[in-house]
């Protein structure tokens, strides 16, 4: 890849139940490997090693780190006596693309506010932040969560119904920038999706 390239780079396929990233960096790359927790047996760091080498890059060499993602996984309390949980440790990554920067500020600004409204004494207003989260973003990660359940069980098909199609790029662009909602879009997805595989599994 051209140092210069701008393009961020996604694999679905070498990883059961998960995806690659390669990231270009000034001064490099950020490789990455996401599975689910449902993933199975795999060697995660040689499929990784795989993925580079399709960039000429070797991984032998470089440090690696590991971490767990907190994915939402159903509302819950996000309160208690005096205080809230925000950000990755009220586990609001998003379930199908691990994104969980814009919800760990989302809920750091509703966070924010909350507190100001306490400190002004009105009463409710910690147990009126998790139901906020619960409404403005618990809301669209059930549809999700429905989208990673179905697209990580099929992902070729997703990858060729999904992924490929310059629409659906721009859609999930939209969404990840927050001008679509999940909502809107992903009843539709899993139809298609559901519909293919059915079709494809009687020939
Ligand atoms: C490999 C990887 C790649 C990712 N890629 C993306 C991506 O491309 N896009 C995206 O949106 N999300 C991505 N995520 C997820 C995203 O990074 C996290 O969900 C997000 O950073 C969580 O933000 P946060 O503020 O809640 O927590 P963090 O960013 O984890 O911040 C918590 C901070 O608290 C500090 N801390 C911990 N304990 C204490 C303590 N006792 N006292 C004081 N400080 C403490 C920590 O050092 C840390 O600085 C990725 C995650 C991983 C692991």
């Amino acid at each position: 890849m051209n140092q210069t390239e701008r393009r961020i780079h996604f694999e679905f396929g070498m990883v059961n139940r998960g995806y690659l990233w390669n990231f270009p960096k000034a001064d490099g790359y950020s490789f990455g490997i996401a599975a689910f927790s449902n993933r199975g047996a795999q060697n995660l760091r040689k499929i990784l090693a795989d993925y580079a080498q399709l960039f000429q890059v070797d991984l032998s060499n470089t440090p690696h780190w590991g971490h767990p993602i907190s994915l939402w996984n159903g509302n819950q309390k996000l309160h208690t006596h005096n205080a809230l949980l925000a950000g990755e440790a009220a586990c609001l990554v998003d379930p199908f693309t691990a994104e969980g920067i814009r919800p760990s500020m989302f809920s750091g600004i509703k966070a924010a506010q909350a507190i100001d409204e306490a400190l002004q004494g009105k009463s409710n207003a910690l147990e009126t932040y998790s139901q906020t989260m619960a409404q403005e973003w618990g809301k669209e990660m059930r549809w999700a969560q429905g989208l990673a359940d179905t697209f990580y069980s099929f992902p070729a098909l997703g990858y060729r119904l999904g992924v490929k199609l310059p629409s659906a790029s721009q859609t999930m662009g939209k969404i990840i920038t927050g001008e679509r909602k999940y909502s809107d879009v992903v009843q539709r997805a899993i139809k298609r999706l559901t519909f293919f595989r059915a079709s494809s599994a009687l020939g």
